[in-house]
């Protein structure tokens, strides 16, 4: 497998081959809210590590979307993982900082347990004690990729399923800027290897569940457009009618992005706990990153996300006004 780079070695690399080779009882962590990135490469990184002879244990504090329960592995979620439970090693996937694991990371942990970030974030603050961070990289599915290769694991159907569900769904249907050549090889060398790409396709992608559909129509209803900028807000009181529950933010952000006459996108959602949850997108050659870093969140140039206590008019202002500079930046 040459294609991505497959052989290429990084310090990075090599640091999180031995601390994962060194490990019996690596603890993986997918972080809230998650999506397929995440869970992805956690399950993908869990079959490579049970077929070593190793027993992995997987986590993430919310519950699988409907539309990813089906990747193999997925039952094997943790939602809480004790203090002293017996692992020995911490892998944080697919997250820019420690809060990203949802409480999932104990700190008393860091005095006995190495800590690998497998990752591809630009906002990433190297939390860990080792840090694969490869910020170009169109989804962590790619350094994980790397990393699986490296162990000595071929690319089997299961991993690869896994793998593709990761780049497809970071990657929009593959229609970010970050959907390179050599992206698009790597993902016919997983459909190769016998990854389930229409499976995908039409189990992850094409899955919206009723009550989303339903959701999408009330967002879309409130929907509004300013210059270049198409955003709208989904109040509490919508949520607790539809029984919509705080960790399903209902991929609003992806939906909005198809409004043709917008450059740059914003989903807002009120939540339980009086935050606001954003989520932002970007057309080619805007960047909403640096929007949600100086508001205390993260992300990637085209999509980002972060979450602000205050009412939903509040954050609404605060956002439409970096939204606004973002525009009026040349281009
Ligand atoms: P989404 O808008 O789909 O929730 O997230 C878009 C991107 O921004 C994802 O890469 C996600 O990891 C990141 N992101 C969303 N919310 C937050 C947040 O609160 N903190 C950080 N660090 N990243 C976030
Ligand atoms: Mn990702």
């Amino acid at each position: 497998m040459v294609t991505m780079g497959m052989t290429m070695t990084t310090p990075a690399l090599t640091q999180a081959l031995e601390c994962l080779q060194a490990s019996e009882r690596p603890l993986l962590i997918a972080h809230p809210r998650p999506d397929g990135d995440t869970i992805g490469c956690t399950l993908a990184l869990r079959l490579a590590l049970l077929a070593l002879g190793k027993a992995p244990r997987i986590a993430c504090v919310h519950p699988l979307p409907g539309n990813l329960d089906y990747l193999p592995g997925a039952a094997a979620f943790e939602v809480a993982i004790p203090e002293d439970a017996d692992i020995d090693l911490v892998v944080a996937v697919d997250m820019s900082d420690l809060s990203r694991t949802g409480g999932i990371y104990k700190p008393a942990w860091a005095e006995r347990l190495k800590l690998v970030v497998i990752d591809h974030h630009a906002t990433n603050d190297a939390f860990g004690d080792v840090n694969l961070i490869e910020p170009e990289a169109a989804a962590t599915a790619l350094p994980m990729a790397r990393v699986i290769h490296a162990l000595g694991i071929p690319l089997r159907d299961d991993i690869a399923t896994c793998l593709l569900a990761a780049l497809i769904t970071d990657t929009r249907g593959l229609r970010t800027e970050t959907t390179t050549p050599a992206v698009l090889r790597f993902v016919s060398e997983l459909v190769e290897a016998g990854g389930d790409y229409l499976g995908v396709m039409q189990r992850t992608l094409d899955a919206v569940p009723y009550k989303q559909m339903k959701a999408w129509g009330v967002a879309l209803s409130r929907l509004q457009l300013e210059t270049g900028i198409a955003w709208t807000t989904f109040p509490l009181a919508e949520k607790q009618a539809l029984d919509i529950e705080d960790h399903d933010d209902l991929d609003l952000g992806n939906l909005l992005s198809q409004t043709r006459e917008a450059q740059l996108f914003a989903s807002l959602l009120e939540m339980r706990d009086g935050t606001v949850k954003v989520s932002l997108r970007a057309r080619p050659g805007y960047d909403v990153a640096w929007i949600a870093k100086q508001l205390g969140g993260g992300g990637h140039t085209q999509a980002a996300g972060y979450s602000l206590p205050g009412s939903l008019d509040l954050v609404v202002r605060d956002t439409l006004a970096l939204l606004r500079q973002e525009l009026a930046r040349p281009h």
